[in-house]
């Protein structure tokens, strides 16, 4: 936290520098300045903007949220921003520090506003809030209704074009969740169950039937310490009695320590889940709608 502190001085600076010669962004165009703060919700939001204005992104793809410094051209964007849209659920931590040194006057919507919040139920962080709302699809589509009507707000003169492309997006969301919900019901029960590296799928076990039973860092942000050697031994007991064929990585993340409990346990390490962001463009994970797909077909594959 406290190089945060120092980082959002050193920023503070460089917008006040930069502020005289600004052109205001968009201002006059009619179109809104957006900031979205990570990948998913990035594409969620230009998705239903459509063509009408380009979403600025702060944390991009393959991108760790959690653990995420801010840069200067990070203070600039929420300076020039209308809006930005925010997970919440303690997902941000940097954000708020951030929102304050850069002057902004941009109005923040956290996009979780409908969201019954998940607790974490193991490791170092067990009762804290879990932010990764957006592995449960019918969430997303709550997401899509509140970047809808704020955006219809903001931009009466586009709001119908808002309305259509959410419409047409929210159509595509319902299909996924139920492709998800199929594929996860063509395992058999016992290997509904799943090993990642931060405690990240929590609400997608929920919402489709699966368990965690353990995650690499023991926690619910990759921000906690590396694990102890007997919180690895204990991590490779605990996957050696579950019986799953497979333990997980994830696009965000060094995967050293899966890799461990994994050749010690005998198990395979499938290819990695796009988690916490998007994948790069061209990859399988590059939108929000692929790498739902991706993730769950690559976990049937790995446990069938
Ligand atoms: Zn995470």
């Amino acid at each position: 936290m406290r190089r945060v502190g120092v980082r959002v001085f050193i920023l503070l600076s460089f917008i006040l520098a930069a502020c005289g010669g600004l052109p205001g962004g968009a201002a006059g165009s009619g179109q809104p300045n957006v900031v979205a703060t990570f990948s998913v919700l990035g594409n969620m939001v230009q998705t239903v903007a459509g063509d009408n204005f380009k979403v600025h992104v702060l944390v991009g793809p393959d991108g760790d949220t959690h653990t995420y410094e801010p840069i200067a051209a990070d203070g600039v964007a929420l300076a020039q921003a209308d809006l930005i849209f925010e997970n919440g659920l303690g997902f941000e931590t940097w954000l708020n520090k951030l929102y304050t040194a850069s002057g902004s006057k941009a109005k923040r919507v956290v996009v979780t506003s409908g969201v019954t919040p998940g607790k974490i139920a193991i490791g170092s962080e067990a009762g804290a809030t879990d932010p990764h709302a957006w592995q449960d699809v019918t969430y997303s589509m709550a997401m899509v209704a509140v970047i809808r009507d704020t955006l219809a707000a903001q931009d009466p003169a586009h709001a119908a074009a808002y309305q259509a492309n959410a419409a047409a997006y929210l159509k595509q969301l319902q299909d996924l969740d139920t492709y998800i919900q199929q594929q996860s019901s063509s395992l058999p029960a016992d290997r509904r169950r799943l090993v990642t590296n931060h405690d990240s799928l929590g609400y997608f076990a929920k919402r489709y039937g699966f368990t965690v039973i353990g995650d690499a860092l023991g926690a619910v942000s990759t921000e906690a310490s590396e694990p102890s050697a007997a919180e690895i031994a204990r991590l490779i007991d605990e996957v050696k009695s579950s019986g799953v064929p497979a333990i997980f990585t994830e696009n965000i993340e060094n995967a050293a320590v899966i890799n461990q409990v994994a050749q010690e346990a005998g198990v395979k390490v499938a290819p990695p889940l796009y988690t916490d962001a998007l994948g790069q463009p061209g990859t399988p994970g590059e939108t929000y709608l692929k790498m739902m797909r991706y993730n769950i077909d690559t976990i049937v594959t790995a446990l069938k």
